[in-house]
C-alpha cells in the first residue's frame, strides 16, 4: 500500500479503546496507523459491541482509519479448548493472542499493508514475551512483519487511564474471555468474604 508521506504504515490491532488510546498516542508520529479490532475471546455479545463501538469512537477522534473482524466466539473456544483449564496469563493466554495476532496478520496481507503490531502490551498483566512471541508465530511465513513495542514503558498503562478518564471511555473489569471474568468474580468474592485468621 502507498504510503501518503514518509512514515511507514502499521496496522494495529486493538484490544479495547483505554489501551487503544494510548498506543495511538504513542505511535502516531513515527507511523501511518490503521486499527483493527479483533477480538473473538470478548464473552458476551453485548460486552463485544460495547468495546468495539468505544474502539470505533477513539479511532475517531484521533482520525485513524478502523476496521473490526466479525464476532465469532467459536474460534476462541477451539482454540483455548485444550487449555481451558489454564490460569489467567498461561497458555490459553498464549493461544488466544495468537489466534488474534494471526487474524491480524491476515488482514494485513489482505488489505495491502507490510506490518502490524498490538495494543495489548499496555496491560501489565500481560506477558511482553509472551506477545512478541506471538507476534512473530503469527507473522511468520507471511511475508508480514511484527513490530514489538512495550506500550506500558514510559508509564504507558498509567497514561492510558488517565486518558481514558479524559475521553469518558468505558474500561472494563476483565480482560474479555469468560474465564477472565470468572477469575475476577473470584478473586471480588474473595475480597468480600476473606478468609477467617487462623486461630
Ligand atoms: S484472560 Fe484475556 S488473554 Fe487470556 S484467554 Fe482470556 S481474554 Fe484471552
Amino acid at each position: 500500500m502507498a504510503s501518503i508521506n514518509d512514515k511507514p504504515d502499521l496496522v494495529l490491532h486493538i484490544c479495547c479503546a483505554p489501551d487503544e488510546a494510548w498506543g495511538i498516542q504513542a505511535l502516531k508520529e513515527d507511523y501511518n496507523l490503521h486499527c483493527f479490532f479483533c477480538n473473538p475471546n470478548i464473552d458476551t455479545e453485548v460486552e463485544y459491541k460495547l468495546r468495539l463501538v468505544e474502539a470505533e469512537n477513539v479511532a475517531r477522534h484521533y482520525n485513524v482509519p478502523f476496521s473490526s473482524d466479525k464476532y465469532d466466539p467459536q474460534s476462541w473456544e477451539q482454540c483455548i479448548g485444550p487449555y481451558a483449564h489454564t490460569p489467567e496469563g498461561g497458555d490459553r493466554c498464549r493461544e488466544c493472542f495468537l489466534l488474534r495476532l494471526r487474524r491480524t496478520a491476515v488482514h494485513c496481507k489482505e488489505t495491502g499493508y507490510d506490518s502490524f503490531s498490538t495494543v495489548m502490551s499496555v496491560s501489565p498483566h500481560k506477558s511482553i514475551s509472551m506477545l512478541n512471541e506471538t507476534g512473530a508465530e503469527a507473522a511468520s511465513g507471511s511475508g508480514i512483519k511484527y513490530r514489538c513495542f512495550d506500550l506500558k514503558k514510559k508509564d504507558g498503562f498509567r497514561k492510558s487511564i488517565l486518558l481514558s478518564k479524559e475521553l469518558g471511555l468505558y474500561r472494563q473489569n476483565y480482560c474479555g474471555c469468560r474465564l477472565s471474568k470468572k477469575e475476577r468474580e473470584i478473586r471480588e468474592g474473595k475480597k468480600k468474604f476473606p478468609s477467617p485468621l487462623p486461630c
